[in-house]
């Protein structure tokens, strides 16, 4: 990750150190599992009750299908590669099919991807009926869906398949997809299933540990978070009932934090995650060499410093309310209930990870008069964010980005 701009250390020089704290804590916190006298040694842990044993720090495969930079990280220990079937429009799965062929490495490797099924977002629940650009939640597209990301990805397994983006407790408790994934399971092409959750996370994490028969969560979690404590509550009890944590969106989207003209410290970012024992990796989405060798270093030290912990302290004060918390008040206040988190969340992929692809595909996946169509017809925004970010600016970057060549490229 490139340092343009403003320095963290200007930044913090700058901004609110030595302010009030933001309840993050202001001593270094020694992580389980680390040995300071081993610092070059990469620290692994177990994922859950399965015998899968990952670095702490993954790669997820989002925002970027550089051959290079996979081979890059297999070559430096990484072992777990996490993408999905409709990132960079199946290209991330693609991409790394073809390095893992190369490198003749999938008995060395392990693989997660994820499937995405329509849903109605009000209810939070599947759908059977196709949206937007996706598929209904039914057994047959599940099927389809699979096997078209194992032939992308030349393999005859996944370790891990996860249900992706289950916003609320009754999206892992849905019956035909369980049915899916367990029969996928049982017939050898998935070793592992699970569920992932970017939206009323402890909740649905709790829902998917009870459910049953998911032996993986992947989260959203940091240290931007309104609800980490409860977020650390729901990881811990996964853990205590054998369910694997990965944990994702370790940066509070904001990679690159354009509104503000800062980065936080994603070093110190990364560690406040794994410094919670109950979280075996986290999948950093890497598009450079350098943010690769940011990431490496906290592979084998997961010391938070006292000045990275008053860099969090800052970075939280000044970046955190600018991090959507999927929290969805805000909805009520348009008149047209236009899904406003998904909206929010199409900008942090596009401002804050630079992915306009998957921006793009955000958007796509909603609903008509529940997208961005709706407010390009609406003359004054009455929608308002508890946080304070600024609806209508994102709203109008969003339709200057869609109406954009590069917005065309997209569809
Ligand atoms: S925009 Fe604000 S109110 Fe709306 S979901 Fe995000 S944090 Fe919550
Ligand atoms: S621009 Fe209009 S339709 Fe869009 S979120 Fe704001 S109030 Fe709702």
């Amino acid at each position: 990750m490139g340092h343009e701009g403003m320095s963290r250390r200007d930044f913090i020089v700058k901004t609110a150190l030595g302010l009030a704290t933001a309840g993050l804590g202001a001593s270094p916190v020694r992580a389980a599992n680390t040995d300071p006298g081993k610092s070059s040694k990469i620290v692994y842990r177990t994922l859950g009750k399965t015998h899968l044993r990952i670095p702490v720090v993954s790669f997820g495969v989002m925002n970027s299908d550089s051959p290079d930079l996979i081979r890059k990280a297999l070559d430096m220990g990484i072992k777990l590669l996490d993408t999905a079937h409709l990132y960079l429009r199946g290209n991330s799965e693609k991409v790394i099919g073809e390095i893992i062929e190369e490198k003749k490495c999938r008995d060395k490797v392990y693989i997660a991807t994820k499937m995405f099924f329509a849903r109605d977002r009000e209810k939070q629940v599947f759908s059977s009926e196709g949206s937007g650009k996706y598929a209904g939640a039914t057994e047959g597209n599940f099927a389809e869906q699979l096997d078209m990301s194992l032939k992308r990805l030349r393999t005859d397994y996944v370790d891990i398949l996860y249900l992706h983006n289950c916003s609320g407790p009754l999206m892992p408790a849905f019956e035909p997809m369980i049915k899916a994934f367990v029969k996928a399971k049982e017939s050898g092409k998935v070793r592992l299933i699970g569920i992932s959750t970017h939206a009323n996370e402890p909740e649905t994490i709790r829902a998917a540990v009870d459910a049953g028969p998911w032996d993986v969560v992947l989260t959203s979690y940091n240290f931007m978070q309104d609800h980490k404590e409860a977020m650390k509550r729901a990881i811990a009890y996964a853990a205590q009932k054998g369910v694997g944590v990965i944990a994702m969106k370790t940066q509070g989207g904001v990679r690159l934090n354009r509104e503000k003209k800062m980065e936080i410290n994603h070093e110190a970012a990364l560690k406040w995650v794994l410094n919670d024992s109950n979280v075996c990796t986290t999948i950093p989405g890497i598009t450079t060499f350098d943010q690769m060798d940011l990431d490496f270093r906290v592979m084998s030290n997961l010391l938070l410093s006292d000045g990275e912990n008053r860099d969090l302290e800052a970075s939280s004060m000044v970046s955190g309310p600018l991090y959507c918390q999927q929290c969805r008040s805000c909805i009520s206040s348009c008149l047209q209930a236009v899904e406003i988190p998904t909206l929010m969340r199409a900008y942090m992929y596009a401002e804050g990870y630079g992915n306009l692809i998957h921006a793009g595909l955000t958007l796509d996946s909603l609903p008509a008069g529940k997208g961005l169509a709706a407010c390009r017809n609406c003359e004054t925004c009455t929608a308002v964010c508890r946080h304070g970010i600024g609806i209508r600016d994102r709203l109008n970057f969003l339709m200057t980005m869609n109406a954009t060549e590069e917005r065309s490229l997209l569809s």
